[in-house]
C-alpha cells in the first residue's frame, strides 16, 4: 500500500470522530473502480418507553431501577403483557434490544406473586446460561434462588437446586439427558412450572432444532402428567390462547396449551416468520412481537464488491475453467483495515475462519509497516486459542486506542463491553442476518455515528446480497427451519418419551405428523410393546439419543505417529474430506491422510504440507420415493417429496495450489452410501427449453449451472449453508422422464431446507436468476454458477442457458412468494 497517509497517524487515538461518510469516501477513492455497490444510512433511533405493567411489583421495578432500567421499552412491555396473560410469545428483535427484560419481567413477577411457582430457562450454551444467571441473581430478589443446572453442576448441589431453586437455568441437552429421564426427582419443580423461557431460539434449526422441538414436547407431556397446581393468581387472569399458527397439526389440545401447561416465552434474532418457527419448535400457537423500540446509534453501512481480476497469463492448464475470479475478500479486508488504521480509526474486522483472521491481520500489519515503520504493531489478530485474560487485554487495548485494528473470528467470543468502535469490517456474509447485525452492532458509540462495511466473497449469495440491499435492510425473508416430522428424529424421540412413561394415543397428537408410523416402526423393531394402556419401552437401558447427532458415526481424525485425536469429521463428509491421500487442514496445519478405516471410524494422518490440494469426485444417483406435494404449472412442475440419494466417492484430483493446474486424478475404492431425505425439484418440458433457445446439447450444462446457483442462494430463504444441501440435475431423469433439477437436504430424513425452498420457490429461484444475470463474469465464476463442492469438477456449466432455464420456470410459476400446498399422491 503506497497511499497510506502518515499525517493521519499522528492524531491516532480513541474517538477521532471522523464522520463515517468521510472515512468511506477516502476508502473507496483509493480504488480505480468504485467497489461500493450500495450505501445504506441506518439512522439513529430514539427509544420508545412504556410504563411498567400494573402487575409488576414495586420490589421488581426497584430491582431493575438499581440496574439502570427505569421503564421498559414498548416491545418489552408488549411481550411481557402477552405472556402474563397466558399467551405463548416470541420476541424477535435486534441484537441488544433488551429481549431478556421481556421474559424476566413476567417470569419474575410471577415468582414474587406466587411463592410456589417455578421457571425453567433454556439457553443453547452453558456460557449464555451463566450470563443470564448473573443477571437474574444480580437483581437480588427474595425467594427466587436462581441456579444453573448443567453438566458442570456438582452432584452435591443438584439436590438442593431441584428442591429449592425456583428459576433453573439449563440447556436442551441437560433437559434431554438429565431432567426428563430423572423426572421423578423433578416432579415438584415441573408440577409448579409456570414459564419456560427459550432463549436464542433461532439457534434451534435443522436436525438439532427438530430434536429440541421434541424435547420440548416431552417436557410439556411431563408437566401435563404431573398436573399443574390450580389457583395461582397470575394464571387466574389468563385469557384465551393466541392466534393459531400452522404447525402441521401438532397443536392438539390433549396436553399443554395456553390454559394447561406452562407458558412458553421465546427470544429470537430477527428472522422471517418467527411465529411459525416458534410454533413448530414448541408445538403451540405463538404470538410474535417484532417491532424493536430500543434506541440505537446511527450506522453508515456500505456494501463492497471486490473487483474481478483479469484471467492469469498461464490460464491454459487451469482446471475446470476457473479462469475469472474476484480479488479475495481477505485481501480486500486487509487493505481496508490498514487504510482505516492509517486514518486513526479504531476498527474491528470479522473474518469467518481463524486462519483468515490471521491472514488479514498479518497483511494489514505489513502494509502499514511499509508506509510507516512501527505502525503495524497497532494491529492484532484475536483468536479463540488465546487465554481469556489475553483476549480481554486485547479488547482493552482496542477500547483505549493503544491498538487501532483487530481481526477476529466471531462476535460471540468478544467481551460484551467491546462496543462503540468507529468502524467494523465484515469479511464475507456471516451466514445469517442475526450474525451480521451482531457484528455490525459493535460499531457506534452512543449518540455517535459509525461505519460498517460488508465485503463480498466470491460466492453467489454474497454477490446477490451486495447487489440487493433490500434483502439485507428490508423485511427479513430468511427463516429458521426445522422439521419435527423427520422420522429419523421422531422415532428416537418417541423412544425416549416411552422410556420416561408409556405412550398413550393422546401423546401421538402431541408429537405430530408421523408419530403413529414411528411408533409402529418401534414396535416392529422390538423396542416398544403395545398393551391396551399404551406403548411400553422394552429395554432396561434408556435409549441413547444424541440431539446433535446426524445418524452416521463421526470419523475420528488421528495423528498416526502420536495417537493424538485432532478432531472429528461427520460421517456424511468423511469420504470427501479424509479419503486416503486427502490433504486435510486442521486449525491452519496441513495433514495428509494415510488411511481411512470405516469399520473403526478413524482416519490416520501425518503432518505434511504438499504444494497441492485434493478434490474428491463422486458419482450420485437419485430416485424418487414419494411425492408429498406438487404444483402443476404447464410446462413446469414443482415438487416436494422423499428421495433416495446414492453417492460414491470414486476418485480425487490433485491440483497445484498456486496455479490450480491438475497434476493427476487418482482412483479411490470407497463404498457407496445411501441417504433417504427430502428434496425439492422442478421439471421442464423439452419443448419449453427449445422454445427458450436452449439447444439440446446445452441442456445438461444449463440445468447444472442453475442447480449450483440455486443451492448457493437457498441460504437467503432459510438459515443453512450450502454444505447442508446437495443437488443433482439431469437432462432426462428416469422417474420424471423430463429435464429435472433436484435440491435435497443433506441430512437423513430432511431438515426442513428443501421444504422451505418449495414454499418460497418463486422468490428463491427469482433471486437465483438475478444473481446469475447480474454477475459481471462472462462464462461463469464462483460468484454465480460454479460450486466449490461440485462432484463433477464444475463441468459442464452454461451460464447463459441457466438464465434461460430459470426464466422458463419463473414465467410459469404463479406470482407471489409461496407455492400453494397440494397433497401429493403419496403423502405420508
Ligand atoms: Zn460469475
Ligand atoms: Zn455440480
Amino acid at each position: 500500500m503506497q497511499d497510506v497517509n502518515p499525517a493521519a497517524t499522528v492524531s491516532a487515538g480513541p474517538g477521532t470522530g471522523r464522520p463515517p461518510a468521510e472515512l468511506l469516501r477516502r476508502l473507496r477513492t483509493r480504488h480505480p473502480t468504485d467497489p461500493v455497490t450500495h450505501v445504506e444510512r441506518v439512522p439513529a433511533r430514539a427509544g420508545e418507553q412504556a410504563p411498567w405493567p400494573q402487575w409488576a411489583p414495586e420490589e421488581l421495578r426497584a430491582a431493575f431501577a438499581r440496574h439502570g432500567v427505569t421503564a421498559p421499552w414498548r416491545h418489552q412491555a408488549e411481550a411481557a403483557e402477552l405472556a402474563y396473560a397466558g399467551q405463548h410469545v416470541v420476541v424477535a428483535t435486534g441484537t441488544a434490544s433488551g429481549k431478556s427484560l421481556a421474559y424476566q419481567l413476567p417470569a419474575l413477577a410471577t415468582l414474587l406473586a406466587d411463592p410456589r411457582a417455578t421457571v425453567l430457562y433454556l439457553a443453547p450454551t452453558k456460557a449464555l446460561a451463566a450470563d443470564q444467571l448473573r443477571a437474574v441473581a444480580g437483581l437480588e430478589l427474595d425467594g427466587v434462588r436462581p441456579a444453573c443446572y448443567d453438566g458442570d453442576t456438582p452432584r452435591t448441589e443438584r439436590e438442593w437446586i431441584r428442591r429449592h431453586s425456583r428459576f433453573v437455568l439449563t440447556n436442551p441437552d441437560m433437559l434431554h439427558h438429565g431432567i426428563l429421564p430423572g423426572h421423578a426427582q423433578w416432579s415438584g419443580f415441573l408440577r409448579r412450572l409456570t414459564y419456560v423461557i427459550v432463549d436464542e431460539c433461532h439457534t434451534y434449526r435443522g436436525v438439532f432444532g427438530s430434536h429440541v422441538a421434541h424435547v420440548l414436547r416431552r417436557l410439556r407431556r411431563r408437566c401435563a402428567q404431573f398436573g399443574r397446581l390450580p389457583s395461582q393468581p397470575p394464571i387466574g387472569r389468563r385469557g384465551t390462547a393466541g392466534p393459531a399458527v400452522g404447525d402441521r397439526g401438532s397443536t392438539g389440545p390433549a396436553v399443554g396449551g395456553a390454559r394447561g401447561g406452562p407458558v412458553f416465552l421465546l427470544a429470537s434474532a430477527t428472522s422471517g416468520d418467527p411465529a411459525v418457527t416458534a410454533g413448530r419448535l414448541t408445538g403451540l400457537p405463538v404470538t410474535a412481537v417484532t417491532e424493536d423500540t430500543s434506541p440505537r446509534g446511527g450506522v453508515t453501512f456500505a456494501l463492497w464488491e471486490p473487483p474481478l481480476l483479469p484471467p492469469p497469463a498461464d490460464a491454459v492448464a487451469v482446471a475446470d475453467d476457473l479462469t475469472q475470479v474476484r480479488r479475495s475478500a481477505l485481501r480486500e479486508t486487509a487493505d481496508l483495515l490498514a487504510d482505516s488504521v492509517a486514518e486513526g480509526v479504531r476498527t474491528l474486522a470479522f473474518v469467518r475462519s481463524r486462519r483468515g483472521a490471521e491472514v488479514v491481520a498479518a497483511n494489514a500489519r505489513r502494509a502499514l509497516d511499509e508506509a510507516v515503520p512501527g505502525l503495524g504493531e497497532r494491529v492484532a489478530a484475536y483468536r479463540a486459542g488465546y487465554l481469556r485474560e489475553e483476549r480481554r487485554a486485547l479488547e482493552r487495548a482496542l477500547l483505549h486506542g493503544d491498538l487501532l485494528g483487530l481481526a477476529s473470528t466471531n462476535a460471540l467470543e468478544l467481551g460484551v463491553d467491546l462496543v462503540g468502535l468507529d468502524a467494523v469490517l465484515i469479511c464475507g456474509w456471516p451466514g445469517t442476518r442475526a450474525s451480521l447485525w451482531q457484528q455490525a452492532g459493535r460499531a457506534g458509540r452512543s449518540g455517535g455515528e459509525a461505519l460498517a462495511v460488508l465485503v463480498a466473497r466470491d460466492d453467489p449469495l454474497d454477490t446477490y446480497l451486495v447487489h440487493h440491499p433490500e434483502a439485507l435492510f428490508g423485511r427479513p425473508v430468511e427463516a429458521t427451519v426445522l422439521d419435527p416430522a423427520n422420522p429419523y428424529v421422531l422415532a428416537p424421540q418417541l423412544a425416549c418419551a416411552a422410556a420416561e412413561s408409556p405412550l398413550t394415543p393422546a401423546d401421538l397428537d402431541l408429537f405430530g405428523d408421523g408419530a403413529k408410523e414411528a411408533v409402529d416402526h418401534l414396535v416392529r423393531a422390538g423396542d416398544l410393546r403395545q398393551r391396551p394402556s399404551g406403548w411400553y419401552w422394552r429395554h432396561r437401558e434408556r435409549p441413547e439419543v444424541d440431539l446433535r447427532g446426524e445418524g452416521g458415526t463421526p470419523i475420528c481424525v488421528v495423528e498416526a505417529s502420536t495417537g493424538r485425536l485432532l478432531g472429528t469429521v461427520d460421517g456424511g463428509s468423511a469420504h470427501f474430506l479424509v479419503h486416503p491421500g486427502a490433504v486435510y487442514l486442521h486449525q491452519g496445519v496441513s495433514y495428509v491422510v494415510d488411511a481411512l478405516d470405516l469399520d473403526d471410524g478413524c482416519a490416520l494422518v501425518h503432518v505434511e504440507e504438499p504444494d497441492w490440494s485434493t478434490h474428491a469426485r463422486d458419482v450420485t444417483s437419485l430416485s424418487v420415493v414419494s411425492v408429498r406435494s406438487y404444483l402443476d404449472a404447464g410446462p413446469v412442475g414443482l415438487f416436494l417429496g422423499e428421495v433416495d440419494v446414492t453417492s460414491q466417492v470414486v476418485s480425487y484430483q490433485r491440483r497445484r495450489i498456486a496455479s490450480g493446474e491438475v497434476i493427476d486424478t487418482r482412483p479411490l475404492d470407497l463404498p457407496a452410501r445411501e441417504l433417504r431425505t427430502v428434496a425439492v425439484w422442478f421439471t421442464l418440458s423439452p419443448q419449453s427449453l427449445a422454445a427458450a433457445g436452449v439447444e439440446a446439447a446445452d441442456v445438461p450444462g444449463a440445468l447444472h449451472a442453475a442447480e449450483h446457483a440455486a443451492i448457493g442462494l437457498l441460504p437467503l430463504m432459510a438459515t443453512c449453508d450450502r454444505w447442508d444441501i446437495g443437488g443433482l440435475s439431469t437432462a432426462l431423469h428416469p422417474d420424471t422422464e423430463v429435464p429435472t433439477v433436484f435440491v435435497y437436504d443433506g441430512h437423513p430424513g430432511g431438515a426442513g431446507f428443501a421444504e422451505r425452498a418449495y414454499r418460497t420457490a418463486a422468490a428463491w429461484l427469482g433471486a437465483t436468476r438475478d444473481a446469475v444475470v447480474e454477475c459481471g463474469c462472462e462464462s461463469g465464476c464462483p460468484s454465480c454458477v460454479q460450486s466449490p463442492k461440485c462432484g463433477n469438477g464444475n463441468n459442464p456449466l452454461s451460464k447463459p442457458d441457466a438464465v434461460r432455464v430459470l426464466d422458463v420456470v419463473l414465467a410459469n410459476l404463479p406470482a407471489g412468494a409461496c407455492a400453494p400446498t397440494q397433497p401429493g399422491p403419496a403423502d405420508r
